[in-house]
């Protein structure tokens, strides 16, 4: 009898999205050129909407659940990776169209792979996962868009989530002057330990306002959308760059063209799922140099995968902190 191994996978079952762990084999896996044996994967808003069946992130079934993974190659028949080479991969629709990490082995299409950086061990790369790597995809952005530490200060919304702590982390430790926004004032010690120089309640951004008001922000990570992101767009000073990725709160955009007419400022989405492989390893490589190992240990905890399905609730509902590692193993 060939050898079972344990997977997090979603059916459909009477047209709602079911998503439990259950036994595979290899022969269930998909044909793709790079078997790996994954190690670890991690907890992303998008899982949480996929395993609750909150949204249909599915688009077929069954499948694996888990967006990003990182794990050794055990078998390759790519000329790009052999044997024993420590991996990562996120996007690309893994976990959406594709198997994703949520399996203690994944066939996975060589084009998807990213080689796991000197810098970082396996766990470390899933403590970022796909929202810290949208963290720093997010600040390559701004910085394309001119904005400098000393330009003014950056506002970070949904601070205390994935993508919200590793981008105050990594922006404080660049120089940046960070404004954390978060619904949860226990989080406040924790968000200044990583950088956050001060702090506005997400309620204050959440209220409907004004077309354009004050200018406080040379720059913003939004991960929160509607009408946050609306009142973001119309607090950013003159030339300033929004980056917007999220949808926390809401996909809608409650806006007016003033913030970009009159004050000329730039909304720069971020897609994390299709970016290119360049921009893949230079934010990589940039997690690399400029989020400081000891930032990662104090925004992660590591879970076992017969925890998903709660986490899954819990993220969904906004009441995870930081990251979730997922240990597939245990
Ligand atoms: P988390 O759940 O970890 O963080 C989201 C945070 O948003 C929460 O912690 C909370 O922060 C805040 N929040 C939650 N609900 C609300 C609400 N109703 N109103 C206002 N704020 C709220 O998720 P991630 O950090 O992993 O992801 C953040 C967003 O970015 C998600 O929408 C996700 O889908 C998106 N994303 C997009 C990617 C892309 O490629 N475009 C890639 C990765 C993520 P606090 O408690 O501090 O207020």
């Amino acid at each position: 009898m060939s050898e079972t191994f344990n997977a997090v996978v979603a059916n459909e079952i009477d047209g709602k999205t079911k998503a439990q762990l259950q036994r595979l084999t290899l022969k269930d896996l998909p044909d793709e050129d790079v078997l790996v044996g994954v190690s670890y994967s991690s907890l992303n808003f998008k899982d949480g909407l996929a395993v609750t069946g909150k949204r249909n992130i599915c688009k077929r079934f069954p499948m694996v659940c888990g967006i990003d993974l990182a794990g050794t190659v055990l078998e390759s028949s790519s000329d790009k990776y052999k044997a024993g080479d420590l991996v990562l991969a996120n996007g690309y629709g893994l976990g959406e169209s594709y198997w994703g990490g949520y399996s203690q082995k994944a066939r996975i299409n060589s084009d998807f792979l990213v080689k796991v950086p000197t810098e970082f061990n396996l766990q470390e790369t899933m403590a970022i996962g796909t929202a810290g790597y949208t963290a720093m995809l997010s600040v390559l952005m701004l910085e394309r868009q001119g904005i400098k530490p000393g330009d003014g200060k950056i506002l970070v919304t949904g601070a205390a989530g994935g993508v919200g702590s590793v981008a105050v982390s990594i922006l404080s430790n660049l120089g940046y002057e960070v404004v954390a926004s978060t619904g949860r004032p226990e989080a406040h010690a924790y968000l200044t330990d990583l950088g956050a120089s001060s702090f506005i309640d997400r309620i204050e951004l959440s209220a409907k306002g004004e077309p354009l008001s004050v200018e406080k922000w040379a720059g913003a990570v939004d991960t929160v959308g509607s009408q946050t992101l609306a009142n973001v767009l119309a607090q950013t000073r003159r030339g300033g760059c929004v980056t917007a990725c999220g949808l926390a709160s809401g996909f809608d955009l409650p806006s007016t063209v003033f913030p970009f007419i009159l004050r000329g400022v730039i909304l720069a989405g971020i897609d994390s799922v299709m970016a290119n492989m360049e921009l893949r390893i230079q934010a990589w490589a940039r997690l690399a140099s400029d989020l400081p190992k000891e930032k990662i240990n104090k925004i992660s905890r590591v879970e076992p995968m017969s925890k998903i399905p709660e986490l899954a609730e819990q993220i969904v509902a906004g009441k995870v902190r930081g990251r979730v590692v997922i240990d597939v193993n245990t």
